[in-house]
């Protein structure tokens, strides 16, 4: 027969009417007193830890606590009426700990409790590449993703139909296991997932033999991803219940989908604004004319004035991207003008570019002291013919 145990009410110091307020806040000082974190090495304290922790643990359960009440320690070594044994071995220490303590010890260490109620399923994460202007347009993709179903055989729960799963006896159902060291209540930190039922608390004796006892099956499902106008490398499109399946009857998680938008070799892009250049000719720039010019549309005829100078700016209104809330709304498309000096020209050509030089030369000096007079206007004057064009 092992020692005699004091009795609870007077190991925390309380009334045999104390209620439960009471007794959690004469627990929380005897619990801080004799912590062995805060007591280490000594056997005393660590006694006395564990005799409170015992009895707070019987005393904060109303069904232990009348059991007590009634039977004294008998109600739970198992002797007694009809009570049923109470193994203090399995005790969850770290529920006890969160309860009084939440996070005064250092928190982060308490476990949650198994959850039985519907859960939504986990969200599965995919991408699809596409290219610059299906993210302008919008396009429909079709992507394969093995996804998780339900078992038909077993319903979901692994085990063989006509069995049922057991309360695991490693932890006893409650999915978590105390290693105790030497320091019997240094065990805090010691509640660890339980091995044998990976945290279910059941375990199953005759696994399903169309699942192996997963509970589900995975099979390759072809997903179509409607992928919005308008949307930009990195963003996701949601696909509402084609992630995981849900627990005990929870609806399925989410599919996100990532979207990659392949560059482009012409466009450049800067959210809802599309950036290009074009070249134009020496003779175009100088006398005017028609360029082509590429758009997300198809190719636009822009009329370039006589004397556009070398990266002028011009802006097609609405040759942009959508926004991705309503297709309507467009962007703009800003084309930068690049004068190409001919190269690998002919003789012909050269005398005639000489000729012209000659024709110009004097042409040219005068326009460049004229423009000193009128410099400010003249620029701001460009910029402003510059945009707006079309
Ligand atoms: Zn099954
Ligand atoms: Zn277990």
């Amino acid at each position: 027969m092992a020692e005699q145990k004091r009795d609870y009410y007077e190991v925390l110091g309380v009334d045999r009417n104390a209620d439960e307020a009471a007794i959690k806040k004469a627990y929380r000082v005897l619990a801080k007193k004799y912590h062995p974190d805060a007591n280490p090495g000594d056997k005393e304290a660590e006694k006395k830890f564990k005799e409170a922790s015992e009895a707070y643990a019987v005393l904060s359960d109303a069904e232990k606590r009348r059991q007590y009440d009634q039977f004294g320690h008998a109600a739970f070594d198992g002797g007694a009426g009809g009570a049923g044994g109470f193994d203090f071995s399995n005790m969850d220490m770290g529920d006890i700990f969160g309860d009084i303590f939440g996070d005064f010890f250092g928190g982060g260490s308490r476990s949650r409790r198994a959850n039985n109620g519907p859960m939504k399923g986990a969200n599965l994460r995919a991408s699809v590449r596409i290219s610059f202007e299906e993210a302008v347009f919008g396009c429909e993709k079709e992507i394969e993703m093995v996804l998780k179903d339900e078992c038909a055989t077993c319903h979901g729960t692994g085990a063989k139909p006509g069995t049922s799963k057991e309360t695991c006896p490693k932890c006893g159902g409650k999915g978590k296991v105390v290693y105790s060291q030497q320091s019997l209540f240094g065990m805090v930190q010691n509640v660890q997932t339980c091995p044998e039922c990976n945290g279910s608390g059941q375990i199953i004796k005759e696994k399903c033999p169309t699942c192996r006892g997963n509970g589900y099956t995975s099979s390759k499902k072809k997903i179509q991803v409607s992928i919005p106008a308008g949307i930009d490398n990195g963003q996701s499109v949601r696909i509402r219940e084609k992630g995981e399946p849900g627990i005990n009857g929870g609806p399925r998680g989410d599919l996100l989908v990532e979207v990659i938008v392949s560059s482009h070799p012409i466009f450049q892009r800067q959210d809802m604004n599309i950036y290009s250049t074009a070249p134009i000719s020496f003779a175009q720039a100088a006398l005017g004319g028609e360029v082509r010019i590429n758009t997300v549309d198809g190719d636009v005829v822009y009329e370039v004035k006589p004397g556009t100078q070398t990266d002028t700016k011009i802006r097609l209104k609405g040759k942009g991207v959508p926004s991705l809330r309503n297709k309507a709304i467009r962007g703009d498309h800003y084309v930068t003008l690049v004068v190409q000096v001919p190269t690998g020209l002919n003789e012909a050509a050269k005398e005639a570019l000489r000729a012209f030089d000659e024709e110009t030369g004097q042409t040219l000096k005068q326009q460049t002291s004229g423009a000193a007079k009128t410099k400010k206007k003249g620029f701001k004057d460009k910029i402003k013919e510059a945009f707006d064009e079309i």
